[in-house]
């Protein structure tokens, strides 16, 4: 069945993405923070989040306001913050892996990084050779690098780092939720997510899954107040789903329904292969349309896709854009310096008919534009 979209348009972008109308009108009613009804809504969330990700009570979850730069800012600042013993280590294939070294290096925490180019993967190789430096204690990259979309080898980058005995932080904020993750497994000790990605909540907030053996040791080794990851748990621990600050009480409730929406699709294997279905579908879509897409097809994540402009003197990014908001769609631009690209996300409230809608679109563009 064809989509209609209660909102001006369908947003194809990372998030925030399109939410459902169950979504949004859990939003209707306020909330007091303190009030024990709604701290039982947090718990519910922080216990909801173990289960989808299944992992067992040797992990904890904890909430942080802001987006999810937040909550990476959150754990790198807390795990190493005031410890001089610590070093990190951050593997950067795109934007979101820089961040991660600018939050190091605003902090003032020792760290390395080591980068491939924006449409190559990271390999286990290139991280163990980075782990020759003895002084790494914690290493740091991102699971599907939005930059481009490019999906980076987790299980086998888990392992080399692992085998190490490295603290491992996994920046997982477009893919948790929509892909799934051994966390456990994989031995992840922070993995990082937010409200407005795979989950499909509003943004607001952002979230951690941490094991708490690496947790628990880290009281007061934050240089952040408001970031303090560690004394966040330990408040919503200690007083039953209260945050320390004012908690975003409208994306808290969206969240709880988003959580209950999940488990209805059938959980995150379910959206995986709704996203999937969809992401294959676009990405031929586009490239018989005349936009290839800039990552190989192999190395690529059901999650956004990016993809090259029309190869036609006519094709302007700007028009290609107010062509498809006019008609209900918004596209997303690239993030590369080094080739002409736009971005199509294909995450949130929407099925398969809206990708082939979106593609006809396309074609009627290329033929007025192109
Ligand atoms: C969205 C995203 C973030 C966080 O970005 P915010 O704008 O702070 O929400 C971090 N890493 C990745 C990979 C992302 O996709």
């Amino acid at each position: 069945m064809k989509h209609i979209p209660d909102n001006d348009y369908l947003l194809l972008t990372p998030g925030p993405l399109s939410t459902s109308k169950r979504v949004r009108a859990a939003m209707l009613k306020d909330f007091c923070t303190w009030d024990s009804d709604y701290m039982q809504v947090v718990q519910e969330i922080r216990e909801s989040l173990l289960e989808i990700a299944s992992i067992s009570t040797n992990y904890t979850s904890i909430l942080m306001q802001g987006s999810g730069s937040y909550a990476i800012e959150s754990v790198i600042n807390t795990a190493l913050g005031k410890n001089k013993n610590a070093k990190l280590l951050v593997v950067e294939n795109g934007e979101y892996g820089r961040r991660i070294s600018q939050i190091a290096k605003r902090a003032d925490i020792a760290h390395t990084s080591v980068s491939v180019s924006e449409n190559a993967i990271i390999t286990p190789s290139l991280v163990e050779c980075a782990l020759e430096d003895r002084e790494i204690t914690h290493v740091a990259f991102v699971h599907c690098e939005t930059t481009t979309g490019i999906l980076n080898p987790l299980t086998s980058l888990c392992k080399v780092i692992k085998e190490r005995g490295k603290i491992l932080i996994v920046d997982a904020m477009s893919s948790f939720g929509g892909i799934p993750i051994d966390i456990e497994n994989l031995g992840i000790d922070f993995l990082i997510s937010s409200s407005n990605k795979c989950i499909q909540g509003v943004p607001g907030f952002a979230f951690i899954l941490a094991r708490i053996n690496a947790l628990q040791n880290l009281e007061g080794n934050a240089t952040s107040l408001a970031l303090d990851m560690y004394a966040q748990w330990e408040c919503m621990e200690r007083l039953g789903g209260k945050w320390r600050f004012t908690s975003p009480t409208h994306a808290v409730m969206a969240f709880r329904e988003a959580l209950r929406e999940l488990k209805d699709e059938g959980g995150i294997e379910a959206r995986h292969r709704r996203y999937s279905t969809m992401q294959r579908h676009l990405a031929s879509g586009m490239e018989e349309l005349g936009y290839p897409c800039y990552v190989d097809r192999a190395y690529h994540s059901p999650i956004i896709t990016t993809f090259c402009y029309l190869n036609s003197k006519n094709f302007s990014f700007e028009n290609l854009y107010a062509f498809l908001k006019q008609r209900g769609f918004v596209i997303y631009p690239g993030k590369l310096s080094k080739a002409d690209t736009f971005r199509l996300g294909n995450i949130g409230d929407l099925c398969l008919d809206d990708i082939k809608t979106l593609l006809g679109f396309v074609g009627e563009f290329n033929l007025v534009a192109g």
